[in-house]
């Protein structure tokens, strides 16, 4: 694996490859890579001939009052575990390298970015679709790897590329998650260890939604009630927000019917933690996604 800081050196290495029609996957990340991450890296390896895997901590996507400045970083375990799953080139600029003058360009996609998280994070998705079509016309890849864990950020990218007809394949891979079903975030380090039991309550909450969709229950508001509820009854939880929406819109409809997702993101201590289940909801049949 090589690791290339400036985007002119990873161009240079890139072009003669896409030339020779290799190809090339990209896989955005911020680092602190755990598992979740690898299953993209995994993925991205078994369907391609280049891999590439960034890791740069965006400043544009954080919030005045985010955890920006502690964001945990550790660039030489990442790249030795980047190494260990077969990645090709690890791709980590600095801010200054990525943003040497303010912007003055944005990506948005509005409509999807201002319900869930865009509630608590406004700008956080102008600052995702805009580093990700940054990262997309610096590397050009055929085809982009994402986690279904952000699930907003999956429905954001899609929509961006399908409306500014971007030529890649975007894939998304399912949730990683702990034996206990907490899915892993390089934003469990914050958990201290008497905070950690109650993090599963998302999950927990999650399979609670999902089990009144299979019980026949249609109505958002009462799966979201029930999933809010169990939230908020966890001690040392407080909810930002639980919510059933239609994939296509990310809001409730009436009824829920077709590409359905349960999302939920709360705070456990420090921590925001966010997870999600993506279903198939028919009259009578619920499946996974
Ligand atoms: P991040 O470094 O948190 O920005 O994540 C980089 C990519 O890894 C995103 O596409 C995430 O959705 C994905 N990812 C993070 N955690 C998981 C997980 N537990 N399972 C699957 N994908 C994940």
């Amino acid at each position: 694996m090589i690791q290339v800081t400036r985007i002119e050196d990873l161009r240079n290495h890139l072009l003669p490859l896409r030339k020779s029609g290799r190809r090339i996957a990209l896989v955005p990340t911020m680092g602190y890579l755990h598992e979740g991450h690898m299953a993209l890296v995994d993925a991205a390896r078994a369907a391609n001939d280049v891999v590439v895997a960034s890791v740069f901590v965006n400043p544009l996507q954080f919030g005045p009052n985010e955890d920006y400045a502690k964001y945990p970083r550790d660039l030489q375990r990442d790249a030795a575990l980047l190494e260990q799953h077969g990645c090709d080139v690890l791709f980590a600029p600095s801010v200054e390298e990525m943003y040497p003058k303010p912007m003055a360009t944005y990506v948005e996609v509005p409509s999807l970015s201002t319900p869930l998280c865009g509630r608590t994070r406004p700008g956080h998705f102008r600052g995702v679709a805009t580093v990700v079509t940054k990262l997309f016309h610096i590397v050009q890849p055929d085809t982009a790897y994402f986690g279904q864990k952000d699930g907003q950020q999956v429905a954001v990218i899609r929509r961006m590329v399908e409306d500014l007809n971007m030529p890649i394949d975007i894939v998304a891979v399912p949730i990683v998650r702990e034996p206990d079903g907490l899915a892993k975030s390089s934003r469990n380090i914050y958990l201290t260890p008497e905070e950690r039991p109650h993090a599963t309550v998302l999950y927990r909450a999650l399979q609670r939604g999902l089990e009144l969709l299979q019980s026949g229950e249609r109505r958002p508001d009462v799966v979201r009630a029930a999933m809010a509820d169990l939230v908020s009854s966890e001690p040392g939880v407080r909810l930002d927000y639980a919510e059933a929406v239609s994939m296509d819109t990310l809001t409730p409809p009436e009824r829920l019917h077709g590409a359905t997702m349960l999302a939920i993101a709360a705070y456990v201590g420090g921590a925001r933690l966010i997870d999600n289940v993506q279903v198939d909801v028919q009259d009578n049949q619920v499946h996974l996604l």
